[in-house]
């Protein structure tokens, strides 16, 4: 069964995937760093045969597809929490709503290197892997099914990574999850009112009182967001009004290679070594009156979360969807800055 299913009562969507059930998962978390052996990684060099067939890759010129030889390598996830096959009717009019669980689920292989943290990737590498995001969201875009793109990237056990191997997730939806559809509203509501986008003036805001900034670069923004839902959240914004990551030039992509590097050294320094997801906000598929490209053109901006694992959702969260976050966001800031001051340290952690 892949379903999508509405709650009646709330609202919330949530995908039913019982094929993901059968997944390499483990109850217990594996040692912090786990050997290769005893089980085989299918995301490790030689394993090719044991993912379904690549749908790009960054290779060799001499190597074949879905043969040793790769640097980056995507393929459709075997495990797939929506599927592209799946179909049927929508069920409605009967107080439970369902629609068939189509969508698109494809994993970034980052590197054939079994132990690696994205910490460790040089500044080239992950603008390549990042060239892989910009890559999949054009492409999946393209399907008129797909209405939005999430890539999604967990690290650490606690973070949701089943597997240790270093991988981006990258999800196709058929629906504007709820959190987006908010965003597109909000910026859309302070255009009206105010002219100009609601991020850039938040950037502007932040950047004049400077007490949640933890960076500023040449291209980018890192922030304490006002409201952090955990101790230690970062907000990387490009300063120039963008409202799709997908457009990013190589140039650009150089660059925020560089920052998530900076905004991890930040994090992984003030907030020892958490475990975390990192999250990619882009704009949904233009689409008609619902969302028409030159709306979201002047009022989207796109932009990365670091979400660290510092605190655990508990029943508080899940009865009313509000975090609890024991640290002022401004408190953050100020270790994260702190982690950053010692500039040597942390460029001299990154390789070129
Ligand atoms: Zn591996
Ligand atoms: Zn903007």
């Amino acid at each position: 069964l892949t379903q999508l299913r509405q709650d009646p009562l709330a609202g919330h969507w949530v995908i039913v995937s019982e094929d993901r059930s059968s997944r390499p998962i483990r109850t217990k978390a594996p040692p912090r760093s786990e050997p290769r052996g005893g089980w085989l990684c299918p995301f490790c060099e030689g394993n090719e045969s044991t993912t379904p067939p690549e749908v790009e890759a960054k290779r060799s010129a001499r190597s074949e597809p879905n043969a040793p030889g790769w640097s980056i390598r995507t393929v459709p996830n075997k495990f797939a929490a929506l599927r592209p096959d799946a179909s049927g009717d929508p069920a409605k009019g009967d107080l439970l709503e369902a629609v068939p669980g189509f969508g698109i689920h494809e994993v970034i292989i980052e590197s054939p290197q079994h132990q690696a943290q994205m910490n460790q990737f040089s500044r080239t590498k992950l603008a390549d892997i990042l060239a892989a995001y910009r890559s999949r969201i054009r492409s999946l875009y393209e399907d008129k099914r797909i209405r939005y793109v999430q890539i999604f990237r967990n690290e650490g056990y606690l973070a949701g990574a089943s597997l240790e191997h270093p991988h981006t997730q990258v999800l196709g939806l058929p629906l504007v999850p709820d959190v987006i559809q908010a965003m597109v509203n909000r910026a859309a509501a302070h255009q009206e009112s105010k002219r100009g986008c609601l991020t850039c003036a938040i950037i502007k805001r932040e950047l004049a009182q400077k007490e949640r900034v933890v960076f500023e670069g040449k291209r980018f923004v890192a922030l304490a967001p006002f409201a952090s839902r955990v101790p230690g959240e970062i907000a990387l914004f490009p300063r120039e009004h963008q409202h799709r990551f997908e457009e990013s030039s190589d140039d650009a992509l150089s660059e925020l290679a560089a920052e998530l590097l900076r905004c991890l050294h930040a994090m992984r320094q003030a907030f020892d070594n958490p475990p975390f997801n990192l999250i990619l906000i882009t704009a949904p598929r233009a689409e008609g009156k619902a969302f028409p490209e030159k709306q979201l053109a002047r009022t989207f901006h796109w932009h990365f979360q670091f979400v660290p694992r510092t605190t655990r959702p508990a029943g508080l969260e899940l009865g009313t969807g509000l975090n609890l976050n024991p640290v002022a966001p401004e408190s953050s800031a100020r270790r994260l800055r702190e982690a950053l001051r010692d500039r040597a340290t942390w460029a001299g952690t990154v390789k070129r």
